[in-house]
């Protein structure tokens, strides 16, 4: 039988609209009003003794910060997109330390952390010991999207994020002058160290996403990567279970595998995200260590540490909206 060309195309577009369809209804995700973000700006010793006009300054901050991810996931958008872009502010504001004041390393430079994961199908892009990077969230999430790759680092990560065009800056830029005085005086084991930001976040489809962005430890040695960039240890999400972003001194994060020990509980175990958080945090890290930011697949949260304080916040859709320094 001799077959009708125009018919055989017919055949074909309505093939391709069904088999899409049915594609479409599978990965749909049902969408609820129910949304919660976390956030934090870096744990550890926080004198109660700063000015009342500092402690205004930083509860300011985390409310901006706050409100940027809660006015997205309000109206609806994606987790992975509120965590990108409460970082980037985080990461414009000179009073954390990630991008703009972000922390000296011995040499007197800056080297920046960042990492994100989506926990819908557990994608993850990172980025080590980058220099010129503006945003190293938002490069970060570059290499989860642009490359087959999960973390790029050094030289390689700058040139990638110059030949993809993100915002490029001098090494100076990220200077500040509180860091550079904490630097000048670094010897003294008193001097503050805090400020790495984070995210995490699970939106009205239940994904949840999780980032965070650091200049990593004051007077840190040319070359060292902690936690932050690295998936598992200072970031985690899966959809499965929870989302993860730590701080804290990263050599223990990472020894102790904490984002995803805190996810594996959960999965293998069966614990809450509370007992989850405790174990890791209260049980396994020494007090001291930093603290973490998390929140389950049903949007309950944990902002759980170790440290006399953790600059953080949360929002939610039935109205909590809170920040916090000390216990
Ligand atoms: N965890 C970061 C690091 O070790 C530092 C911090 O969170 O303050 O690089």
């Amino acid at each position: 039988m001799k077959k009708n060309p125009l018919f055989q195309i017919f055949i074909g577009i309505l093939s391709f609209i069904i088999l899409n369809n049915l594609f479409i209804t599978t990965n749909a995700q049902t969408k609820t009003n129910k949304y919660t973000i976390v956030i934090h700006g870096g744990a550890g010793y926080i004198s109660k003794d700063i000015p009342d006009s500092t402690r205004k300054t930083y509860l300011n901050s985390l409310k901006i910060a706050l409100t940027i991810g809660k006015n997205i996931l309000a109206e609806g958008g994606k987790s992975i997109d509120a965590v990108e872009q409460v970082i980037r502010y985080m990461e414009d504001n000179p009073n954390f330390n990630s991008g703009k004041g972000a922390v000296f390393t011995a040499e007197g430079k800056h080297e920046l952390d960042a990492s994100i994961m989506d926990g819908k199908d557990l994608s993850t892009g990172a980025v080590a010991g980058v220099t010129t990077i503006k945003h190293p969230i938002t490069l970060a999430r570059k290499v989860k999207e642009k490359t087959k790759y999960v973390l790029l680092a050094g030289p390689g990560a700058d040139q990638f994020g110059k030949e993809i065009g993100v915002e490029i800056v001098n090494n100076h830029y990220f200077d500040t002058p509180r860091r550079l005085k904490n630097w000048k005086k670094r010897h003294n084991k008193k001097i503050d160290k805090h400020g790495t930001v984070g995210t995490v976040a699970i939106d009205m489809y239940g994904n949840i996403a999780a980032g965070t962005s650091t200049g990593g430890l004051s007077d840190k040695m040319h070359g060292r990567v902690g936690d932050s960039p690295l998936i598992n240890a200072g970031t985690y999400a899966n959809n499965k279970t929870c989302g993860v972003s730590a701080t804290g001194i990263g050599e223990l994060f990472i020894k102790n595998t904490v984002a995803f020990n805190i996810s594996a509980l959960m999965e293998y175990k069966g614990y809450t995200l509370k007992q989850a958080a405790d174990e890791m945090i209260h049980k396994r890290l020494k007090p001291g260590s930093g603290g973490i930011i998390a929140v389950d697949k049903d949007g309950n949260y944990v902002l759980s540490f170790n440290t006399p304080g953790m600059f953080r916040g949360v929002a939610n859709s039935k109205g909590l909206f809170e920040v916090k320094i000390w216990k």
